[in-house]
């Protein structure tokens, strides 16, 4: 009896002395000294008597290793838990299993609270030309916001209303603003510096100053370039979410969940980040921003905004705070337009022929 050795090529047993150190099990064979690393050890655990270790080797599974010595099987135990308790190594994969998990959390983490900033950064940092190459035709658009009004003096007067803010925007890229036919309540930004006002946001503002307040809050989506930063948010989660969850072509809703909860959280950030921008503008040009805030009270009370398309109400849940916000912060006194020309640009979308 006693530690023995089969080296797997022939069924001669080898009786041994095992000398166990911190790192495995060195012993003399006839034919030499062998040491073998606990790491490079698999335990047979279904040998009997179970006090007795048989251990084969990662690289030679034909071979057995015996260790029969109490004092022996205590010293691996002492070096190598793992292969003496077998709780011990499922333990060990709970604990890893744990770790990685802790990791995902941490990154996912680390998305919601770093990325945005470094996002935000990058995006300010791309070439203008990157986002202006896909600058969308009003053509194109119509068949989801209707044509362009063209009434022509209703048109000049938007035009010096845009041109006010502009120039305090300095804004060294060119930004057009203009109103299309469809009835919804809305305003957008495409890529490029393109805003739509919606004919039904035009026709249900009562001041000027509204209007100056929603073009405000678009061209402060344009400066910050967000159209650019959710493209290269959309694209960074691809990217992260394939690393989490695999890719087999199907959306788990595990997935689904974190995409969406981060592009909103990171939303969020820049519809703020876009009312602070037209209050400032409103500020520097002092105009009243009273009419801004009654505008979003009254369109909330309604419940009669559009979902259908992004921006300017359907992503904003909190009217009220919006409205407190441009109360509270705003300095100016001035209207943007005379009651005449207001009355004027509101006939935009009627027909001149
Ligand atoms: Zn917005």
């Amino acid at each position: 009896m006693g530690s023995h050795f089969f080296d797997g090529a022939n069924p001669k047993r080898h009786d041994i002395e095992p000398d166990i150190g911190p790192d495995g099990i060195a012993f003399e064979t006839e034919r030499g000294a062998l040491a073998w690393r606990y790491g490079d050890l698999i335990r047979l655990w279904d040998y009997r008597p179970a006090a007795h270790l048989a251990f084969t080797h990662k690289r030679h599974q034909d071979s057995r290793l015996i260790i029969e010595e109490t004092w022996a099987t205590e010293s691996i135990g002492r070096y190598a838990p793992q292969l003496i308790d077998r709780g011990s190594e499922r333990w060990r994969q709970t604990g890893i299993g744990a770790a990685v998990a802790a990791g995902i959390l941490a990154l996912i983490a680390g998305l919601y609270f770093f990325v945005p900033p470094v996002m935000d950064r990058l995006a300010r940092a791309m070439p203008w030309s990157f986002e202006a190459a896909d600058r969308p035709d009003l053509d194109a658009l119509a068949f989801m916001i209707g044509e362009r009004c063209t009434a022509e003096r209703p048109n000049e007067i938007l035009r010096g209303l845009v041109g006010g803010l502009l120039r305090t925007a300095e804004f060294p890229h060119p930004i057009t603003v203009d109103v299309t036919s469809s009835r919804m309540v809305n305003a957008l930004t495409f890529a490029g510096g393109r805003i739509v006002l919606l004919r039904g946001l035009i026709e249900r503002a009562r001041s000027p100053n509204e209007l100056a307040a929603v073009i405000g809050h678009e061209i402060g989506h344009v400066v910050h370039r967000d159209h650019t930063e959710r493209w290269m948010r959309q694209n960074a989660l691809g990217a992260v979410s394939i690393l989490l969850f695999g890719f087999d072509g199907t959306s788990t809703i595990g997935q689904t969940v974190f995409e969406t909860g981060l592009s909103l959280s990171f939303s969020r950030d820049s519809e703020q980040d876009a009312d602070r921008y037209a209050l400032r503008l409103l500020n520097r040009l002092d105009l009243d921003p009273s009419g801004g805030a009654e505008f979003f009270e009254r369109m909330k009370a309604k419940g009669n905004i559009s979902s259908l398309l992004p921006d300017y109400f359907s992503t904003h849940p909190n009217s009220d705070g919006r409205a407190v916000f441009f109360r509270e912060q705003g300095t100016g006194t001035r209207q943007a337009l005379t009651p005449e020309d207001w009355l004027i640009l509101k006939r935009i979308c009627d027909r001149t022929d």
